[in-house]
């Protein structure tokens, strides 16, 4: 069968929907907010920025009211969408850190993985199974060019004494069997697997369990200043509140300042099938490491804990005045791409079918972390935009929020990542035409065994660019 209708006829039974929340375990919602309240902090959005904030918050103050309110259920966002890779790197990768704060990289570093512990730390003495596998990543190259990127990256880690190691084609065969493979980098600390939605459940459950109201269906429409502080309003409700955090990530914040910094991006996800012992014999993967290849446009893949293959990436879409809504989690065309490029990639698992399709709106900036910011006399903080590296990094997000929000002066505060802002995205037509062209010559550059055109030099220059 030619490579377009094997990945047509695998995708033919595809549920277009999220694998990790369609399951019998999902809770039930939580009560909207009816009528008019108080509380000392109100969190609007409830992924794991929001969630993380409401835990820290009770736990910094138990006596401290707080009230978690979220647009549909919680998790609905890129928190229960995603690939599921929790990785300590607060900066989108040690390259990109570099570029921004080669100062303050191992702080950075230092900061991250102490954020990466904590968090597993948490989940085993709260009991919650978010089904972690503490694997590490291997970082495969497809083609001889890459060799060069995976010896730099390695060249970083070194520079940090952060163990990893060079693999020949053959070693990496031996580890996960691809004809595309012709190197790797095993990178084997500070990267687990989970399953997102399991790890959302229990932060929920964590958060109710410190007395945090949260309320789902709860969309915020409006939040306008009062004397003490700040009232937040939903259709059918509100809240008076001393201080706010404000974690709606890729979505329209109701604070029009966050939406100049953080666009969101749509990033598509294929899940198989659980694959059979002989198939899963045919691919190695013993160590089931989380995989990544080393492009622009790159893909990411692991195993289930029942053996499925989650399959994601590639295409970054924008889409105009940063739109987002359930009308883009479908994309034909996007799915049918990595549906051939999971056959190229493993030629051995033809037969294998898709369960489930979807997407998710990943939150970017232009230097591809988390950034900050404050209103309201500093009543309110926000934050987002971790890329695509925010299962973890949301904790640290978080944390910092409830510094700015609380007026705490910390060693995170002081961090330059977070005094300042990145590059903000011009406005549309402008934002929608640039980041076309960006992506554009980021295919370019693949094509060009990496080499980067005037354009992405242009912006390396400036320090910014666009990423997933
Ligand atoms: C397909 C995909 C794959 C990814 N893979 C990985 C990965 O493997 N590893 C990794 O580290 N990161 C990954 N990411 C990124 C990661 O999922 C996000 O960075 C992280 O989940 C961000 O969490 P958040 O809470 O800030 O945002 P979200 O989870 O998006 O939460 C924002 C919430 O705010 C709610 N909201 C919006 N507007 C309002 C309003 N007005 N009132 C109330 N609530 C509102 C939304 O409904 C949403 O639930 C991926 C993302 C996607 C989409």
């Amino acid at each position: 069968m030619n490579l377009s209708a094997l990945a047509a006829s695998a995708l033919s039974g595809a549920k277009p929907a999220v694998f990790w929340t369609d399951s019998p375990d999902a809770p039930k919602p939580a009560p909207s907010l009816h009528g008019s309240s108080r509380a000392d902090l109100v969190i609007i959005g409830g992924g794991f920025s929001g969630l993380w904030a409401s835990i820290l918050a009770a736990d910094r103050n138990p006596s401290r009211s707080v009230v978690l309110l979220e647009a549909e259920e919680t998790g609905f966002g890129a928190s229960s969408r995603n690939g599921g890779f929790v990785e300590a790197s607060l900066t989108h990768g040690i390259a990109n850190g570099l570029r921004q704060w080669p100062n303050e990289m191992r702080e950075l570093l230092r900061i991250g993985d102490q954020n990466y512990r904590d968090l597993l730390s948490f989940l085993a003495s709260n009991k919650i199974d978010a089904r972690i596998e503490e694997t590490g990543v291997l970082h495969v190259a497809t083609a001889s060019w890459q060799l060069d990127e995976l010896a730099e990256y390695r060249e970083s880690l070194d520079r940090f004494d952060i163990p990893s190691e060079r693999l020949t084609a053959d070693q990496v065969q031996a580890e996960v069997r691809s004809p595309t493979y012709v190197g790797g980098l095993r990178d084997p600390e500070g990267t687990a697997i989970t399953d997102p939605a399991r790890l959302v459940w229990g932060l929920r459950q964590a958060a109710e369990a410190r007395g945090v109201a949260v309320h789902d269906h709860s969309a915020v429409v409006g939040v306008e200043s009062q004397e003490a502080g700040v009232v937040v309003r939903t259709a059918e409700g509100s809240v008076a509140a001393r201080r706010v955090v404000v974690a709606t990530n890729a979505y329209a914040s109701p604070v029009k300042s966050m939406r100049r910094y953080i666009v969101p991006v749509y990033d598509y996800v294929l899940m198989t099938e659980p694959l059979s012992a002989d198939q899963l014999r045919s691919i190695g993967w013993e160590g089931r490491q989380g995989l990544s290849d080393v492009t622009n446009q790159f893909h990411y893949y692991r195993l289930t804990h029942d053996n499925r293959i989650l399959w994601g990436g590639y295409d970054a879409i924008y889409r105009y005045k940063s739109a987002v809504g359930p009308e883009y989690d479908q994309a034909g065309d996007t799915h049918h791409k990595l549906a051939e490029h999971f056959f190229t990639t493993f030629p051995q698992l033809e037969g294998l079918s898709f369960s489930h399709r979807w997407a998710g709106p990943i939150g970017t900036t232009t230097r591809f972390t988390a950034t900050w910011g404050t209103s309201f006399d500093g009543n309110l903080a926000w934050v987002g935009g971790y890329t695509g590296l925010g299962v973890c990094a949301s904790r640290f997000g978080a944390a910092v929020a409830l510094d700015l929000v609380d007026g705490r002066d910390t060693e995170l505060t002081n961090l330059s990542m977070v005094r300042k802002k990145p590059m903000p995205f011009p406005p549309e037509p402008f934002r929608y035409a640039g980041i076309q062209l960006t992506r554009r010559a980021l295919a370019k550059a693949d094509e060009k065994e990496g080499r980067r055109g005037p354009w992405l030099k242009l912006l390396d220059k400036f320090g910014v660019g666009f990423d997933s």
